[in-house]
């Protein structure tokens, strides 16, 4: 089983090119072993002011999965995209059988508002898809996974307040889940942003920019404020301090970003050797080609920032 996303950030790329770069993806991971495979790409009429979302899902080979996308005749394959998300995913059926509808990406609705892909075993989900089934939620397939996507629409749908951002209703989300999981999540509300986190099941990112990183680590949010220090830190902690909250870019140099988020390094690789590897519950997020990792709470000893590391 495996997971692979990739995100372009103003880097125009056809469809076609994405297809390729989603399906090579998969294809890196094969070795993990798998019975079916899909990818959520967005739908062809996408822009910023209304975003749709496409999921193609095949029992069998990632090969078959391949010949598959090319049959989408809605799909422009030389139409370029500024920017886009799409994920991807080979599965290893735990909970239901092998077959198009139980293969992910998972949805929340039949408009695809919220779509997910998960590794990993949900060991609390029966109670959850209750829960949910009380409140109206119909389930279309037979995996542990499908709370996910149901259970992040739901918050969303409840959320009070006028604007919540993504990273917060994963937050939400993850704070119900039991057992192991790597999940990245795309979303018609947040177009062109990435949400990927983990608990017990591995998951990292890779980055590749023309311009240079601007710091080597990725400073750490803890319930959407920076961890703050005591008052009485030194000059050199402080500077180091400020060294890790500054972002991976500043904005002035937000032209050009692509992200990769991967299950292993092994389909990372060949686009960069630049990495994040996510810790447990830690919740990774793109938006407007920054990337800031967030956790619900500071653990003793726990590092406030994550290296970025070169893969030899
Ligand atoms: N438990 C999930 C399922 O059966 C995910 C399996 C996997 O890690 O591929 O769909």
């Amino acid at each position: 089983c495996g997971i692979f996303a990739y995100l372009n950030y103003r880097v125009p790329r056809t469809r076609k090119e994405i297809f390729e770069t989603l399906v090579k993806g998969l294809q890196r991971l094969e070795y993990r072993g798998y019975d079916s495979a899909g990818v959520a790409v967005d739908g062809p009429n996408s822009n910023e002011k209304n975003s749709s979302i496409c999921l193609v899902k095949k029992r069998g080979k990632v090969k078959a999965l391949d010949e598959e996308l090319y049959k989408q005749d809605s799909m422009d394959l030389e139409a370029e995209l500024d920017t886009h998300f799409g994920i991807a995913h080979t599965r290893w059926a735990t909970h239901g059988v092998p077959s198009a509808v139980n293969s992910h990406p998972h949805r929340s609705d039949k408009n695809n508002e919220f779509v997910v892909i998960h590794n990993g075993i949900i060991t609390n989900y029966k109670e959850l898809k209750k829960y949910l089934q009380t409140k109206g939620y119909e389930f279309e397939s037979e995996t542990d996974t499908e709370v996910i996507p149901k259970l992040i629409k739901y918050v969303f749908d409840n959320w009070e307040g006028e604007y919540v951002s993504f990273s917060s209703l994963v937050e939400r989300v993850i704070q119900q889940l039991e057992g192991a999981f790597a999940l990245v999540f795309k979303s018609i509300h947040y177009p062109g942003e990435a949400i990927a986190t983990r608990r017990g099941s591995p998951l990292l990112i890779g980055v590749r920019s023309k311009f240079d990183l601007s710091t080597e680590e990725i400073p750490i949010t803890y319930n959407n404020s920076t961890f703050k220090h005591e008052n009485n830190e030194n000059d050199a902690n402080k500077k180091q301090r400020l060294k890790s909250l500054t972002c991976l870019y500043s904005v002035g140099d937000l032209k050009a970003v692509e992200y990769y988020f991967a299950s292993d390094a092994s389909a990372i690789i060949e686009h960069t050797n630049k990495v994040i590897y996510l810790e447990d519950d830690d919740i990774a997020a793109v938006a407007e080609g920054k990337l800031s990792i967030h956790r619900m709470n500071r653990l003793a000893g726990d590092d406030p920032s994550r290296a970025i590391q070169t893969l030899q």
